[in-house]
C-alpha cells in the first residue's frame, strides 16, 4: 500500500518512491527562523512533516529515509533581533534553536537526520560555491554595491511551481521587493553585500562580490545538494514558502545543477486562530509555552493540529485542546480497560505490548478496525478520516465489541496507529497522576454513590467536583477525571 501525496508542482496526487538506486528516499523540508519562539502556525508545517517522515519510514524502512531540516542563523530577522539585544548572532540563534528543538521534543516530532545552518562557515561555503557556478553560467550578476543577483530571465521554467506567470506583478510584492540593486524588478538576492545594520555579520563572498551574506533563498538550495545530492525525492514546507521562496530555489538548482531539483512538491495549508491570520498586534499569536501556561499539554496541540486536513486551512481554538486532551485520555481508558479484560494488570499495556509492523496490520488476512485509519493516511495525509476511522477501533474496544482473544491484537493495531500519528498517549498516564487525592476520594465516593443508584448524592459529589475544578467523565465501565477550563 504506497502513500499518495499531492504534488504541488503537477497538482496531481502521485504516490511516493525513492527515485535513486540506492532506494533512499531523500526529503527536506524549510526549517524555522531561529530568532524567537515558534509559534503553534509554524508548529502545524513541522507536525505534519514530522507526520510525512513517520509515513515514510513506516513504508520504506527506518534507514531509507533521509530527512534534512535547515536553520535560518542569519537573515534580516535574526540580525536584528541580535543587535537589538546586543548579542552575538550565534548566541541568540543558538538560544532560539534550542528553544525550537525543547518545543519540537514535546511535540513528539522525531529530529531530522540532518539540520544545517546556514551561517554555518561549511555552509557559507557551499553557498558561495554555488553562486560562483551560476555566475560563471551567467544566471546570476553582480550589482553596484557588490550583491549578486539572480538572473531570472536566464531560466525559462520561473514559474512553474506557483504558476507566477498568472499573477499580477504589483509594485511592493514579495515579486518586487529590494529591487534597488537589480537589472529586472523579479530578480532575487544571492548574495547581499555588507550594510553598516549587518554588524558584525559578514563573510567573504562570490569571485568579485563584496564581504557580506547570503540570500535566504539559496541556503536551501545549497544545503539540500551538500547533503541530499543535487536531486531530491520530496520538498516540503508551509503553503507560504511556494512563492517566492520554493520558485527562486528550484530556478538556482537546476540552473546550477542542470538537473530535476526535487520530483516531488508539497506544501501544507496554514492555521489560522479564532478565524483569523496569526499576529502579535491581533494577541491571537500562540507558542507552546504560552499554552502550557494555561494548562494544556503539548500532546493535545499535536492532536488539534492533526484534526484537519493538512492541505486546508485549521482554524485553531483553545476549545480544540480540550477535544485533544479528552480524546488522547479516552484513547488511554479503553485501550488500558480493553487489556484488563484480558487479565493485564491496570495501566500495563503500553509496558507489555508493541505496535503491530504495517505489513502485518494491512495485511488482507486480518479485519482490524485500525487498518482504515493507515489507509486513510495513506490516502494524502488524510488526518481527520484517519483519526475517524481510529475511534471506530477504539469504539469498538469501548463496546467490548471484539472477542477476548483478538483484544491485545487490535490494541497492538491501535498502537501502530497511534505511532503513526506521533500521538504519544503515555503523557495521560502522568495526567492521571496529577490528579489530588482529595479530588481522587471525592471521585470515588460519586462513582460508589452511582453504583448504588443514590443519584441524589452522585449529583452533589459532582457539584462539589466542580467547584474545585474538576470535570468527571463517566462510561459504562469507569470514569476519568479532567481539569475544567480555567
Ligand atoms: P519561518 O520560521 O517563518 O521560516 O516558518 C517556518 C515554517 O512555518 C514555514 O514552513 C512556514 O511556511 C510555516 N508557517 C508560518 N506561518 C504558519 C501558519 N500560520 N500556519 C502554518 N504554517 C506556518
Ligand atoms: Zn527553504
Amino acid at each position: 500500500m504506497a502513500i499518495k501525496l499531492h504534488d504541488s508542482l503537477t497538482r496531481e496526487t502521485r504516490e511516493l518512491r525513492p527515485a535513486q538506486p540506492d532506494g533512499v528516499y531523500r526529503f527536506y523540508n524549510c526549517g524555522p527562523t531561529v530568532y524567537a519562539a515558534a509559534h503553534i502556525g509554524n508548529f502545524r508545517t513541522f507536525v505534519v512533516n514530522d507526520l510525512l517522515r513517520r509515513l515514510l519510514e513506516l513504508e520504506f524502512g527506518p534507514d531509507k529515509v533521509r530527512h534534512v531540516r535547515n536553520l535560518t542563523d542569519v537573515d534580516d530577522k535574526t540580525i536584528r533581533r541580535s543587535r537589538e539585544e546586543g548579542r552575538p548572532l550565534g548566541e541568540v540563534t543558538r538560544r532560539w534553536t534550542e528553544k525550537f528543538h525543547a518545543d519540537c521534543a514535546a511535540l513528539n516530532c522525531l529530529p531530522p537526520h540532518d539540520e544545517p545552518r546556514a551561517a554555518d562557515p561549511r555552509f557559507i561555503r557551499e553557498q558561495v560555491n554555488m553562486i560562483d557556478v551560476l555566475l560563471e553560467k551567467g544566471n546570476a550578476y553582480r550589482a553596484a554595491d557588490g550583491s549578486v543577483y539572480f538572473k531570472v530571465s536566464s531560466f525559462p521554467g520561473y514559474g512553474t511551481l506557483s504558476r507566477v506567470k498568472e499573477r499580477e506583478l504589483r509594485p511592493g510584492s514579495a515579486f518586487t521587493a529590494d529591487a534597488d540593486e537589480k537589472e529586472d524588478g523579479s530578480d532575487f538576492a544571492l548574495w547581499k553585500a555588507w550594510k553598516p545594520d549587518d554588524g558584525p555579520n559578514k563573510w567573504p563572498g562570490p569571485r568579485g562580490s563584496a564581504e557580506g551574506r547570503p540570500g535566504w533563498h539559496i541556503e536551501c538550495s545549497a544545503m539540500s545538494k551538500a547533503l541530499l545530492g543535487p536531486t531530491i525525492d520530496l520538498h516540503t514546507g508551509g503553503v507560504d514558502l511556494l512563492f517566492p521562496h520554493h520558485e527562486n530555489e528550484i530556478a538556482q538548482s537546476q540552473c546550477c545543477n542542470g538537473t530535476t531539483f526535487a520530483h516531488h512538491w508539497y506544501h501544507s495549508e496554514h492555521l489560522l486562530v479564532d478565524g483569523k491570520k496569526m499576529s502579535k498586534s491581533l494577541g491571537n499569536l500562540y507558542t507552546i509555552d504560552d499554552l502550557k501556561a494555561k494548562g494544556f499539554s503539548p500532546m493535545a496541540l499535536r492532536y488539534a493540529l492533526l484534526s484537519g486536513h493538512p492541505r486546508k486551512q485549521l482554524n485553531f481554538t483553545l476549545d480544540s485542546l480540550y477535544v485533544g486532551a479528552k480524546a488522547l485520555q479516552r484513547i488511554y481508558n479503553a485501550l488500558d480497560q480493553a487489556c484488563q479484560r484480558t487479565g493485564m494488570a491496570p495501566d500495563s499495556f503500553l509496558e507489555v505490548l508493541k505496535p503491530i509492523s504495517i505489513e502485518e496490520l494491512i495485511s488482507e488476512g486480518y479485519r482490524t478496525h485500525f487498518r482504515y485509519s493507515w489507509l486513510a493516511l495513506c490516502d494524502d495525509l488524510n488526518t481527520p478520516n484517519a483519526i475517524g476511522e481510529f475511534f471506530v477501533g477504539i469504539h469498538a474496544l469501548e463496546t467490548n465489541n471484539i472477542s477476548t482473544e483478538s483484544i491485545r491484537f487490535e490494541v497492538c493495531c491501535a498502537l501502530s496507529i497511534l505511532r503513526a500519528l506521533g500521538l504519544d498517549i503515555t503523557a495521560s498516564v502522568a495526567a492521571k497522576a496529577d490528579v489530588p487525592a482529595d479530588i481522587a476520594a471525592l471521585a470515588e465516593k460519586r462513582w460508589a454513590a452511582k453504583a448504588a443508584k443514590d443519584f441524589a448524592a452522585a449529583d452533589t459529589l459532582r457539584k462539589e467536583l466542580t467547584a474545585a475544578g474538576w470535570s468527571m467523565l463517566d462510561r459504562k465501565d469507569g470514569y476519568s477525571l479532567e481539569l475544567l477550563k480555567k
